[in-house]
């Protein structure tokens, strides 16, 4: 029987060597997510974000926030 190449596809002329595919993976990490504090009330914050906790963003309260439903 005679294989058909056209089956196999597009394959890479070479193989990537570890060393080659660690040293390129060697970029590719995750980094920890940024977290300020609320200034006015000191919660943990994202960064250009409005408040969750007491709704105010550059010391302006901006949203208002239902106590009752935050508990
Ligand atoms: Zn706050």
């Amino acid at each position: 029987m005679k294989l058909d190449i056209t089956l196999f596809g597009a394959l890479p002329f070479r193989r990537i060597s570890k060393t080659a595919k660690r040293q390129r993976r060697t970029h590719l990490k995750k980094s920890a997510p940024t977290v300020g504090t609320c200034p006015n009330c000191g919660a943990a914050l994202a960064p250009h974000r409005a408040c969750t906790k007491c709704g105010y963003y550059k010391g302006k309260e901006v949203i208002k926030i239902n106590k009752e439903e935050t508990k």
